[in-house]
């Protein structure tokens, strides 16, 4: 499915980006792993190697540009091209309104929201120039739905998602395709922290009656990132047991 394609995943030390990044080594991708620290990636570029897959771990945070621009020189000394970008790195810092600190709002925009942006526009010009890419922003259900004491983490969603239809406008012509994965409730670090009565209440929101696996994202994404899917661009495909239609 992904022979020959160089698939850069964000955030994928854990979670949804680890399993995004298994998910397409399985299926013939070379991974480019990028979390803030090296070591988190190295035993995923290792299982990957094991298998009989290429993959390399690099240091990023996707937030600053030096980052940034320093991971797409190791990409490109690496493997030449870049076809898939997967913008995965996402962080929450809850509190309600009030209590918001104008730090928290600031960090959680410039990971969630600028960071993908930032990526986005290293990679694009490689993908214009190859005329062939796929770039997948991984959104959330609560950036179409609002959530108490999450305004920072849901802009920076609901931002992704307008950054998402104007990056598949300007990139169209280029044989780019841009679109969204909304994961709903997913079990990872991330919501490992919610208390039971907050889980409980999630739980009889989902028609499907279960929490979402990262295995349930991953494989939403691998389609958007096929080549089957080339006819599909500027949209969010939502992967939340049908908690929000
Ligand atoms: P997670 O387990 O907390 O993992 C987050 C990943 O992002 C880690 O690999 C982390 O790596 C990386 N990261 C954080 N800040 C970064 C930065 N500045 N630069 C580079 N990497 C950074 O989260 P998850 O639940 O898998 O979520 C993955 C994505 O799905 C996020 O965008 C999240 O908003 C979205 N999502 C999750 C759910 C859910 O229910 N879990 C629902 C909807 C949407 P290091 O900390 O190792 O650097």
């Amino acid at each position: 499915m992904f022979k020959d394609r160089i698939a850069v995943i964000t955030g994928a030390s854990r979670g949804i980006g680890r399993s995004i990044a298994e998910h397409m080594a399985e299926h013939g991708a070379s991974i480019v792993a990028v979390s803030r620290r090296s070591t988190d990636t190295e035993d995923l570029v290792q299982q990957i190697k094991d298998a009989g897959g290429e993959a390399i771990s690099v240091a990023a945070d996707v937030s600053a540009a030096a980052d940034v621009e320093a991971m797409l020189k190791v990409i490109l000394d690496t493997f030449g091209r870049v076809d898939i970008l997967i913008n995965n790195a996402g962080i929450t810092r809850d509190a309600l309104l009030p209590r918001l600190k104008d730090e928290h709002w600031d960090e959680v925009l410039n990971i969630n929201l600028k960071g993908a942006f930032l990526c986005t526009r290293a990679v694009a010009r490689v993908m214009a120039k190859q005329r062939y890419g796929r770039i997948i922003n991984i959104t959330s259900v609560v950036g179409q739905m609002g959530n108490a004491g999450q305004a920072n983490y849901c802009a920076s969603k609901a931002g992704l998602v307008g950054m998402t239809r104007s990056n598949a406008l300007e990139l169209g012509r280029r044989n780019v395709t841009v679109n969204a994965v909304a994961p709903g409730f997913i079990e990872t670090d991330m919501t490992a922290e919610l208390s039971d009565k907050v889980r409980k209440s999630m739980l009889d929101q989902i028609p499907l009656g279960t929490f979402g696996k990262p295995a349930d994202v991953a494989a939403a994404v691998a389609f958007l990132a096929s080549e089957a899917a080339g006819y599909i661009t500027g949209h969010e495909l939502s992967v939340n047991g049908g908690m929000h239609m």
